[in-house]
């Protein structure tokens, strides 16, 4: 079981997600402010962000730029969603920090898929096995986030 925390303005997305999440065994948290999402992040100590980038206050962007310079945050792994995705914006959201990316309408065999493998691998790869070493310098030797969700047995 891990601590999920769902960042969503949209409170039919914010139900699918929590179901979805809670089917899996996991304790899902939605905030459908992205203005209290960093304090929630630091309250609930999740083991997973799952992040619209469609916001309104604090962009998706600029909500996963903040979760990377957070020191009690930056190395939990973060799940995009978004409705559209024009050329480049994978580009863009991968470069802010976030190890994957799901398009709305979401697949839900995808996102479940998604939320195991970044549970199980936390943000030093992504689902596609890339290295994610662009924003992930600063921690160049310094544990890895590798016992996400090992501690809630
Ligand atoms: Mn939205």
């Amino acid at each position: 079981m891990a601590n999920i925390l769902i960042v969503e303005d949209n409170a039919l997305n914010i139900k699918l997600f929590c179901d979805l999440l809670a089917a899996h065994g996991h304790k899902p948290e939605a905030v459908s402010d992205s203005r209290n999402a960093l304090a929630t992040a630091r309250e609930f100590k999740p083991d997973l962000v799952i992040t619209d980038i469609q916001l309104p206050h604090v962009s998706g962007l600029d909500l996963i730029r903040m979760i990377r310079k957070d020191t009690e945050l930056a190395s939990v792994p973060i799940m995009a969603v978004t409705a559209y995705s024009a050329v480049g914006d994978e580009e863009r959201i991968r470069a802010a920090g976030a190890q994957a990316y799901v398009s709305k309408p979401i697949s839900v065999v995808k996102f479940a898929q998604t939320v195991d493998d970044l549970l199980a691998k936390g943000s030093d790869t992504d689902p596609t096995g890339q290295a994610r070493a662009s924003w992930a310098n600063e921690s160049n030797g310094a544990p890895g986030p590798t016992d996400a969700g090992g501690e809630e047995s």
